[in-house]
C-alpha cells in the first residue's frame, strides 16, 4: 500500500486508535495507524522487567457489567483475576488500613471508618446534585462534613480519602477537580485485572493492521477533498479521513498542529478539561511480607504513600505497587529512583516495622514526563462541563479526535477509549451508532 492509498489515518496505537482502524479494517477501508513510539498499547503498557508481567499503565476493567473489554476477554482468550478495589473502593477486596502513627486498625475500627464514608458518600451526592457551577470537589466535601457537623480526626480522616479518591481517580488534586468530576464513576459489577498484562489487548487489536511505529505526527492538514498527516521525520500520509487520537495532554501541548485550526466546540474544550498524574512504583521482594490485597495508611504520613496493592495475587511474585496521584505523583516525578524508592521503603516500615527489606527490584512510571502521553488521563477540571469530553469528539470535517478524553459516559478508562474508537469509525462508514464492539473480535 503507497501511503496515499489509505482511506484513513489513525493516529496513535492505544486502545482508541487501534479500535478505530480494527474496526474499520474490519468494514473494508484501508487505514494506516501511525505511531510515535516503538511499541503499541499507548498508557496500556505491560512491562516484565521484575521478571512478571506488571502493567505500568491500566490495571483494571472498572467493572465487568456490559463492558465491552469483558466481551473481548474472551473473544481474545485473556485470563482475569478478580480485584474489585480499582476504582478506589474502601468496601471490595479487604484493606488493611493502618492509622496515622502506622498501627492498623482494628477490625471494628475499619468497619466504623467506611460506615462513616458512606454516610458522607450519601451527603455528597446531594451537595454536588445541587452544587453551583464553579465549586470544587474540595469544597463539595467541606460542605458535606458541615453539614454532618464532623470535626477534629473524624471529618479529617473522611476528608484526605476523598482528596485521595480525586488524586487517583482523576489524577488532580480536590481543589482543582470540579464538584462533578466523579459523577461517571460508577462501577457495574466486579473489577478485575489481568495476570499476562492489559498489553494482550492491543496486541490483539493490532493483529493484521498497518502500524508504523517511530512515527512521530507534527501535524494534521486537511482540504475540502483529502487530509495529510505530516510526520517528524518528513514522511506525509495523505487519506479520505484521520482520526486522531493523541492524549488531551499532547493536544494541550500543541504537539500536533491542525490546518485549520481545531475549531469550536473541540478547541474550547481542549482548554477547559484536565489532564490529571497518576504513577506506579512496583517493588519487588525477596519475600512476602505482608497478607492483606490492599494497605492503606491514614494521616500526614499518607499524603503521597497512602495506597499499596498486592499483586502476589496476580503475578504469583511477591511484588507490591505504591499507586500515587496528582500531586503526590507530580513531586515523584522530579526525584531520582533511589529517592524514590527510599520514601516507598519507609512509608511501609512505618507500617510494617524495621524488619521489611529492602527490594530487590523496582520500576518507576513517570506518565507527566513522558511526551507522549504528558499525563495519564483526563479530568473534568473545575469550570469544565461533563458534556466538553463528548464535545471534544465532535467530528470537523475530515478529521476526528477519538480516546478516553472524547468519551463523555466513562473518560480515563480503557473501555470509554475503545468506546471512542468504535464511535469515530462509525462516523467515517456512516453508520448511525458506534459500531458493535462484536467487529473487533
Ligand atoms: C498509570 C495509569 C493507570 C491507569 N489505570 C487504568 C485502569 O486501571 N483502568 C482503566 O480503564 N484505565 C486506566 N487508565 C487509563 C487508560 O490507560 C487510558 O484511558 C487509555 O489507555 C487511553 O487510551 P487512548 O487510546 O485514548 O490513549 P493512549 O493509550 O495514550 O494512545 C494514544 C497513542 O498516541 C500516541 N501518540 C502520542 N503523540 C503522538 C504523536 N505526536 N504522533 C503519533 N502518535 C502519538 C501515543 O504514543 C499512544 O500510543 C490508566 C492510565 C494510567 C496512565
Amino acid at each position: 500500500m503507497t501511503a496515499t492509498d489509505a482511506d484513513v489515518v489513525v493516529v496513535g496505537a492505544g486502545i482508541a486508535g487501534l479500535a478505530t482502524a480494527r474496526a474499520l479494517s474490519r468494514s473494508g477501508r484501508s487505514v494506516v495507524v501511525l505511531e510515535a513510539r516503538d511499541r503499541v498499547g499507548g498508557r496500556t503498557w505491560t512491562d516484565s522487567a521484575l521478571g512478571v508481567p506488571v502493567d505500568l499503565g491500566a490495571s483494571w476493567i472498572h467493572g465487568i457489567d456490559g463492558n465491552p473489554l469483558w466481551d473481548l476477554a474472551s473473544a481474545f482468550g485473556i485470563d482475569t483475576v478478580e480485584y474489585t478495589v480499582g476504582s478506589f473502593q474502601f468496601d471490595g477486596r479487604p484493606i488493611a488500613w493502618h492509622d496515622p502513627s502506622g498501627v492498623r486498625l482494628s477490625d471494628d475500627a475499619a468497619r466504623a471508618f467506611a460506615a462513616d464514608l458512606h454516610t458522607v458518600d450519601a451527603v455528597l451526592h446531594s451537595v454536588v446534585a445541587d452544587a453551583a457551577p464553579g465549586t470544587t470537589y474540595a469544597a463539595a466535601v467541606a460542605t458535606a462534613l458541615a453539614t454532618l457537623g464532623w470535626t477534629g480526626p473524624r471529618a479529617e480522616r473522611v476528608t484526605e480519602y476523598t482528596t485521595h479518591r480525586s488524586e487517583d481517580l482523576c489524577g488532580a488534586p480536590a481543589t482543582l477537580l470540579d464538584a462533578h468530576g466523579l459523577d461517571e464513576e460508577h462501577v457495574a459489577g466486579d473489577e478485575v485485572v489481568f495476570p499476562g498484562g492489559y498489553g494482550q489487548y492491543a496486541a490483539a487489536l493490532a493483529d493484521g493492521l498497518d502500524v508504523r511505529l517511530a512515527a512521530v505526527v507534527r501535524s494534521v492538514s486537511s482540504s475540502d477533498s483529502s487530509v495529510t498527516v505530516g510526520v517528524a521525520d518528513g514522511r506525509a500520509f495523505t487519506a479520505q479521513h484521520a482520526v486522531v487520537t493523541v492524549p488531551l495532554g499532547v493536544l494541550q501541548a500543541g504537539d500536533v498542529t491542525f490546518d485549520p485550526p481545531l475549531p469550536e466546540p473541540v478547541a474550547g474544550a481542549i482548554g477547559r478539561l484536565g489532564m490529571g498524574v497518576y504513577d506506579k512504583v512496583f517493588l519487588r521482594f525477596p519475600e512476602r511480607f505482608w497478607d492483606d490485597w490492599v494497605i492503606r495508611q491514614q494521616g500526614p504520613a499518607g499524603v503521597d504513600w497512602h495506597s499499596w496493592y498486592d499483586m502476589s495475587r496476580v503475578t504469583g511474585q511477591p511484588v507490591l505497587a505504591a499507586l500515587v496521584g496528582g500531586s503526590g505523583a507530580r513531586r515523584l516525578e522530579t526525584r531520582s529512583d533511589d529517592a524514590v524508592v527510599a520514601e516507598a521503603v519507609a512509608a511501609l516500615r512505618r507500617m510494617h516495622g524495621p524488619a521489611v527489606p529492602d527490594p530487590d527490584a523496582y520500576r518507576i512510571t513517570r506518565w507527566a514526563a513522558d511526551p507522549f502521553a504528558r499525563g495519564s488521563y483526563s479530568y473534568l477540571h473545575v469550570g469544565a462541563s461533563a458534556d466538553d469530553h463528548d464535545l471534544l469528539g465532535t467530528p470537523t470535517g475530515r478529521v476526528q479526535l477519538a480516546g478516553e478524553a472524547t468519551w463523555g459516559d466513562d473518560p480515563a478508562t480503557v473501555h470509554g477509549a475503545l468506546l471512542s474508537g468504535l464511535r469515530a469509525a462509525g462516523r467515517i462508514t456512516g453508520a448511525v451508532a458506534p459500531l458493535p464492539v462484536t467487529v473487533l473480535g
